[in-house]
């Protein structure tokens, strides 16, 4: 499987960093390596002093695809989840300023926390899924896809010009604001609606 990762697809986000709105979706990768194992915890790597929680909706694709219209699209994803994208935000600030690939910043062993998932029918409106993070029980980022720039039917057209998808693969839609440092100790819960989807130590 492959994971693949929108970047500013929420305006308080772009704005919080002070990048620049895209016209097209921000897309990057992480390799199969990035997920963190179930009931692992998260260490932070050696090599950043500042890895950052990205919570993000995810979509888990049920069948292979390529150049499919968003007309079409929900087709091919049965369920919805929540995860982290871990992001060593000093690392990629480096990286950005050379204008190098963003991988070791964003695609690091154990950088992709993958929660559990949820049928997609059991949303009345998938524009309209209100989910949050806690940090040792307080909330620290929360998000409603009605915020997304571009919206999961557009991403998975887009993406699928250039990838094609296959069961199994993960889509991180993007984070809303609230991104900020993780240190050993913290707790991490994530919430879609009522719905615990992931709890983690951070080491
Ligand atoms: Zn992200």
């Amino acid at each position: 499987m492959k994971i693949i990762c929108i970047g500013r697809n929420y305006v308080d986000h772009i704005s919080e960093l002070n990048n620049e709105k895209p016209t097209e979706p921000v897309i990057f990768l992480k390799p199969e390596t990035a997920v963190l194992p179930k009931k692992t915890p998260f260490y932070i790597p050696d090599f950043s002093n500042d890895v950052h929680h990205e919570v993000e909706i995810l979509v888990k694709i049920c069948k292979v695809g390529k150049y499919i219209n968003s007309k079409f699209a929900s087709n091919y994803y049965e369920e919805i989840g929540l995860g982290i994208d871990f992001t060593a935000r000093d690392l990629q600030n480096e990286l950005k300023a050379n204008g190098l690939p963003w991988e070791k910043a964003k695609a690091f062993d154990h950088s992709a926390i993958i929660g559990g998932f949820l049928p997609k029918k059991s949303f009345s409106s998938l524009e309209n899924i209100n989910f949050e993070l806690r940090s040792n029980g307080v909330v620290v980022q929360t998000g409603n896809s009605s915020l997304m720039l571009w919206k999961i039917d557009e991403i998975i057209a887009y993406v699928s010009q250039f990838f094609t998808l296959k069961k199994g693969d993960v889509i991180f839609t993007g984070t809303p604001k609230g991104v900020a440092s993780v240190s050993a100790g913290d707790v991490l819960e994530g919430f879609v609606e009522n719905n615990q989807m992931f709890k983690i130590q951070v080491k």
